[in-house]
């Protein structure tokens, strides 16, 4: 029987559209710009987010960490939010790649926050200090929230005043532009570097694309080469790209449907509290239970369906299109039976 799997939007499997898109693609070397598929993905991800061009590249840490190397030098500063994932789930890249220093903000923050970064930009001329580099944000955060367009614009024009790029880890972009009810472009602006991942809610098997102004982007595709991710007949996870953006993309806001719906049935849960009205596809909950977390786990993986311990002692329930509303409701009320056995 199939797993109704909560654990993350990254176990979405491949459409049968995509499946046939990747059987059909027409491929090249795409380390030679010769990958039709690669190409037209390119152009119609700069063209989506309005930006001169794109990057495809393996995966979301991939793309964040070619980011930043192509936005600073060793030994910058990098500012971004203390609970973001270049921080947190990262396995310590930025050091070993790009050899910057994390300055980790607002930390009782899903976001950073504009006075947070005010205050860390550093001035230049004092040869204690490092150089800030560059300016991380992530859009939707780690912690399923969307930060409000205003928050963006405050922090891109406090860091261009100071001549420092702005980079948003996108990898639910969509996400925020549907919470927001913000166009790909609107979003876009606010940053000079973005990068979204296929292969979370849309679906696609592999990929993400890197988006910026076209000098930026021919600067990280020679840092793509160097980190490894020059792929030859990429095209093949390009099609399913395509497919992704165009069919999936605009059903993201049926897996919002479904994070709320899955909130109002675990408030109906003795001993669950849901931290906050969902804003994505996420819903975030602690639980009060006489059992341990890993015994939850495998109860609820006996009625086939699929959690991640917690983090921090809060669950966290991803919904996707693998998952339709009665898969929600099957999983609310595997879990309520799991906490009263
Ligand atoms: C998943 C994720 C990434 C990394 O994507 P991978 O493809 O898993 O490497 C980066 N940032 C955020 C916010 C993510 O959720």
């Amino acid at each position: 029987m199939a797993f109704i799997d909560l654990r993350s939007d990254t176990v979405t499997l491949p459409t049968p559209a995509m499946r046939r898109a990747m059987a059909e693609a027409e491929v090249g070397d795409d380390v030679m710009r010769e990958d039709p598929a690669v190409n037209e993905l390119e152009r119609a991800a700069a063209e989506l987010l309005g930006k001169g061009a794109a990057l495809f590249v393996p995966s979301g840490t991939f793309a964040n960490q070619c980011a930043i190397l192509t936005h600073t030098r060793s030994g910058d500063e990098v500012v971004l939010a203390e609970n973001c994932h270049v921080v947190q789930h990262e396995a310590g890249a930025a050091a070993l790649i790009s050899r910057v220093q994390l300055r980790p903000a607002s930390p009782g923050s899903p976001h950073l926050l504009p006075q947070d970064l005010a205050e860390r930009i550093r001035e230049p001329g004092d040869i204690h200090y490092p150089r800030t580099g560059l300016v991380c944000v992530e859009q939707a955060t780690s912690s399923g929230t969307a930060i409000p367009l205003k928050t963006l614009t405050e922090i891109h024009e406090l860091a261009s005043g100071r001549g420092i790029p702005v980079h948003m880890d996108g990898a639910r972009f969509f996400n925020a532009c549907e919470a927001l009810n913000a166009s790909p472009e609107e979003m876009a602006r606010r940053a000079d570097s973005i990068m979204f991942c296929l292969s979370k809610g849309l679906c696609a098997p592999v990929g993400s694309l890197l988006v910026g102004n076209q000098e930026f982007i021919e600067r990280a595709r020679v840092n793509r080469k160097r980190m490894g991710g020059g792929l030859r007949q990429a095209g093949i996870l390009a099609a399913a790209g395509l497919v992704g953006l165009r069919d999936v993309r605009p059903r993201l806001k049926e897996d919002h449907a479904k994070a709320k719906l899955l909130a109002d049935l675990l408030r109906e849960i003795p001993g669950i509290e849901v931290a906050r009205e969902p804003e994505i596809n996420m819903v975030f909950a602690r639980i009060k239970m006489r059992i341990s977390a890993e015994e939850l786990v495998r109860r609820l993986k006996k009625s086939s369906v699929r959690i991640f311990p917690p983090e921090g002692g809060v669950f966290r329930f991803v919904t996707h299109q693998q998952i339709d509303e009665a898969g929600v409701r099957k999983a609310a009320a595997a879990l309520a039976e799991a906490l009263r056995a």
